[in-house]
C-alpha cells in the first residue's frame, strides 16, 4: 500500500453522521439483501447516525412494478425504520433515483467543464475486440475515443453513424487506496484495472457509478455500508468524489449471504423472498435472529426483535463480529 495515494478524510468534527440503505427495486428482497439492510440499520443506529432509505430505480427497464412498495413494507415489518426515505408511491419523490436525473446531468456537465469526461462511440463489440487483456468480467476500455477531436458536450450531443455517444470518465494512472472499516486496505490503479468508465450510457441512462456518488454527496452520506460485490466499484467512486471536490465517506463492505448450496442469493429466485416467508407464516423476530446469528451478532438463534438486538450491541461489538464474518 506504500505507493498508494490515500484520499483526504473530512475532519472528524465535520458534523452528524448519515448512513443509508439503497436497494434496487428489481425484485423482492431476499434474506441476503435483508441481512445487508439489517447491518446498515444497526451500523447507523449504533453510531447515532441518521438513516436514509433510497430507491435505486435508475435502470428503469430492470425495475419491477410494485417492488419498491414491497421493499418498504418488508423492512417496516421487520422493525427496520429510517429517518428520511421514499413514499410508498413508486417514483414520485426525491428518494427515488429516477426523479434525480437533473442532478446527475449537472454533475456530468461539471466534470465535462473540468475536461474529465468525453464522448465515446464504441460498441461493446468494438471494445471487446480492441481490449488487449480482458480483466475480470468486463474488458478494460482501451481509450479508443479519449482523444477524438470533436466539440460536442453532454448537453448537445450528436450521433455519429447513427450512434449516440456514451460519456466516459478519464481515469488517471495512479493508485487509489482506502481502508474499509470491515475489510481493511484496498487499492486499485483504475487505468490498469478498469480504464475510463461510463457515466452515461449511449441510450441516455446514467450509470450507477455516477448516480450513487452524486446521491451520496447530495444526501451528506458519511458512512456507506453495502455488500462486498460493490467493493470493486469503490475506487471508481472515490475518483468521482475527488473530481467533484467532495469528501469521501467511510466504507463498510459486508459479506454476502449464501444459500444452502453455497450460491449467492438472487432476486430471481422467489423462494427465499421475505414476502414468501411472510406468506408462509414466518415471524419477523425469527428472521432477525437467524440473520444476526448468521453473522455472529448473536450466540443463539432465539427469536429477537430488531430493537432488542440493537439494545444488546455496541458499535465496537458490531465491528468485531461483522469483521470476523468477512475475514
Ligand atoms: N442499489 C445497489 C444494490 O441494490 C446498492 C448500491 C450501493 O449501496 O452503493 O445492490
Amino acid at each position: 500500500m506504500d505507493d498508494c495515494l490515500d484520499y483526504e478524510k473530512p475532519p472528524e468534527s465535520a458534523g452528524v453522521k448519515v448512513s443509508r440503505y439503497a436497494p434496487s427495486p428489481t425484485g423482492p428482497l431476499h434474506l441476503g439483501n435483508l441481512r445487508t439492510a439489517l447491518l446498515a440499520w444497526l451500523q447507523a443506529r449504533l453510531s447515532g447516525a441518521d438513516f436514509i432509505l433510497r430507491m435505486e430505480d435508475l435502470d428503469l427497464p430492470r425495475v419491477k412494478a410494485g417492488s419498491a412498495k414491497q421493499i418498504i413494507d418488508d423492512l417496516l415489518w421487520l422493525g427496520l425504520d429510517w429517518d428520511q426515505g421514499p413514499s410508498e408511491c413508486a417514483g414520485v419523490d426525491d428518494y427515488y433515483q429516477s426523479q434525480r436525473t437533473d442532478l446527475y446531468q449537472q454533475a456530468l456537465l461539471s466534470l465535462y467543464a473540468k475536461g474529465l469526461v468525453y464522448p465515446c462511440y464504441c460498441s461493446r463489440k468494438d471494445i471487446r475486440e480492441a481490449a488487449s487483456a480482458p480483466h475480470g468480467k468486463l474488458p478494460i476500455y482501451p481509450g479508443t475515443c479519449r482523444n477524438l477531436d470533436n466539440d460536442i458536450n453532454p448537453a448537445n450531443e450528436q450521433s455519429v453513424n447513427g450512434r449516440m455517444p456514451a460519456w466516459r470518465f478519464k481515469v488517471s494512472d495512479q493508485n487509489i487506496a482506502f481502508t474499509d472499516k470491515l475489510m481493511g486496505e484496498y487499492c486499485q490503479n483504475l487505468q490498469v484495472e478498469t480504464g475510463d468508465f461510463v457515466l452515461r450510457r449511449s441510450d441516455g441512462l446514467f450509470a450507477y457509478q455516477l448516480a450513487v456518488v452524486v446521491d451520496d454527496i447530495e444526501m451528506g452520506i458519511t458512512d456507506v455500508l453495502r455488500g462486498e460485490d460493490l467493493l470493486d466499484s469503490t475506487c471508481r467512486q472515490i475518483a468521482l468524489y475527488q473530481a467533484l471536490d467532495a469528501p469521501v465517506p467511510d466504507f463498510w463492505h459486508v459479506g454476502l449471504m449464501q444459500d444452502e448450496q453455497g450460491k449467492r442469493m438472487s432476486k430471481r429466485d422467489d423462494s427465499d423472498s421475505i414476502s414468501q416467508l411472510r406468506a408462509n407464516g414466518a415471524e419477523a423476530e425469527s428472521i432477525i435472529s437467524m440473520l444476526a446469528y448468521s453473522c455472529g451478532l448473536l450466540a443463539t438463534n432465539q427469536p429477537i426483535s430488531a430493537k432488542e438486538l440493537l439494545s444488546e450491541l455496541s458499535i465496537m461489538k458490531f465491528i468485531f463480529c461483522v469483521q470476523r464474518e468477512v475475514s
